[in-house]
């Protein structure tokens, strides 16, 4: 690696830095983080994969920790709600 590359992959690794912070700044001003109790969740990312795994992301809106919670898919069923309806519309 040269002396260019390695100064370019630090000015990287700082402006990623300071996209970071600039993020913390706007989103989370709060340098402290909540309560256990006192996160305010929020869903922001939910993944399935073909396992039946479920991971399910949430951050605290206040202080913007994140949390993963994993699910194990047992059971999946089709029902529709609508099946009366939809007869009558074929009549
Ligand atoms: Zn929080």
């Amino acid at each position: 690696m040269t002396i260019e590359d390695t100064i370019r992959t630090e000015m990287m690794r700082l402006q990623e830095l300071v996209r970071r912070l600039e993020w913390f700044k706007t989103k989370h001003s709060t340098t402290t983080i909540c309560e256990e109790w006192d996160h305010k969740w929020e869903t922001t990312a939910l993944t399935s994969y073909d396992n039946g795994v479920v991971d399910e992301v949430l951050t605290c809106f206040t202080c913007g920790v994140e949390r993963t919670r994993y699910y194990k898919l047992t059971k999946e069923e089709t029902t529709d709600p609508w099946r009366d309806l939809r007869e009558d519309e074929e009549e």
